[in-house]
């Protein structure tokens, strides 16, 4: 749950307590609340909420009489900040608590059984949170919570469609643009489908998950898997419209888009497309290196030499421009002047000769420091590499 969420709850639980008051007033039994007949603790509580204090929250919120009207909520914030700070076991006894509490109105009851849900899911305890989950939605078929929590479960077990229908549901009950997400789902159940052996099934899944958003590229990519194999000059149409779609990403059609067109015969069609790119963003360093690519098999290894060098000017660090320079470099028989020309711009780009970056903060600088600049913590820097994982 975000701050956000937590402190829309406790204002919840703050609305739970004026309408208490009442109650409370005439029974003046509880020295524990101020003149306006709210609990110290629990303002004091809130206070520490809004201020992001949440181990001070949870120890105020601990010390609020729970047999008071609303109590419940404070109980359901506390479990979630509990969760939240990582006492996730003191979470699931809070929110089992409550889950079980006799008299609940059923929404609170579906709100504790959601709770629980995530706590379980934090916990990794899957079953537990899934049927957590379910007994939320089955006392109230439109808990965000738990949809939104059982839709997380079904997306780590690959239960593409399974996640798709929650995640529907979930946006018919809220507002807010969920065409993101719905499209990234659909196009899921697409390659899924492709995977089982159903291209027709696939193209309908891919064809919805653009309806819902035309950028999603993984929904063009898809379509264009499937109409390969019919008809590769539509699937290069395709992604071309792919690319006028999502320009700044089009670097990931290249190489489909090369061999839909080598398919239907029109090599010509992936230089175009490359041009295009190159001229409508000039500082598209992809676009260069792939068209360099296409003129050094192509045998015009001058030329691709001058687009590599436009290439290194825009991204000095990218390591497949420099590998794609020196094959062609060598394509040419290592021509002195043109190697020294290279040699000179790739010492000159050098940013951070030995990049080092703090453990803490992330603060990056060109050499180790003991004391970062940005966040003040003493010998936190390490070299910055980037590895395969060992
Ligand atoms: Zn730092």
């Amino acid at each position: 749950m975000t701050d956000t969420a937590l402190m829309a709850v406790g204002l919840a639980a703050l609305a739970g307590f004026f309408a208490g008051r009442a109650y409370r007033t005439t029974s003046a039994r509880d020295r524990a609340f101020g003149a306006d007949g709210l609990s110290e603790r629990f303002l004091q509580g809130l206070e520490y909420l809004s201020e992001g204090r949440r181990d001070e929250a949870i120890a105020e919120l601990s010390q609020v009489p729970r047999d008071q009207p609303g109590g419940e909520v404070v109980e359901q914030v506390l479990g979630s900040l509990l969760r939240e700070t990582g006492q996730v076991e003191r979470a699931i006894q809070i929110h089992q608590g409550l889950a079980r509490r006799q008299a609940m109105p059923t929404l609170a009851r579906a709100r504790a059984h959601a709770a629980l849900g995530e706590d379980y899911r934090r916990a990794g305890l899957l079953d537990r949170a899934e049927r957590a989950f379910e007994q939320a939605l089955e006392a109230d078929d439109r808990n965000v919570a738990a949809l939104l929590g059982l839709q997380r479960i079904r997306e780590d077990q690959g239960r593409w469609e399974d996640a798709l229908a929650l995640r529907t549901r979930l946006s018919r009950r809220r507002h807010g643009d969920d065409s993101v997400v719905l499209a990234h789902l659909h196009a899921q159940v697409g390659r899924e489908r492709l995977r089982l052996g159903d291209p027709d099934g696939a193209l309908t899944a891919f064809r919805e998950a653009l309806a819902h958003d035309r950028r999603a590229l993984p929904a063009h990519l898809g379509l264009a898997e499937v109409l390969e194999r019919q008809d590769p000059a539509l699937a290069a149409a395709t992604l071309e419209e792919a690319a006028r779609a999502v320009p700044e990403r089009a670097y990931l059609l290249f190489e489909p888009h090369a061999r839909a067109c080598a398919a239907a015969g029109e090599p010509g069609r992936h230089t175009a497309l490359l041009e295009n790119a190159i001229e409508k963003s000039p500082r598209d360093w992809r676009a260069r290196l792939a068209l360099a690519r296409v003129l050094r098999a192509r045998g015009d290894a001058h030329e691709a030499l001058g687009l590599l060098r436009r290439a290194g000017d825009e991204n000095p660090q990218a390591l497949l421009v420099h590998l794609e320079t020196w094959h062609t470099l060598l394509a040419l028989g290592l021509p002195r002047e043109a190697t020294e020309r290279y040699l000179d711009a790739a010492t000159g780009s050098i940013l951070f000769a030995a990049p080092h970056v703090c453990r803490r903060c992330r603060y990056r600088a060109a050499d180790v420091q003991w004391r970062c600049p940005q966040c003040h913590e003493w010998d936190t820097f390490v070299e910055e590499r980037l590895a395969p994982p060992r």
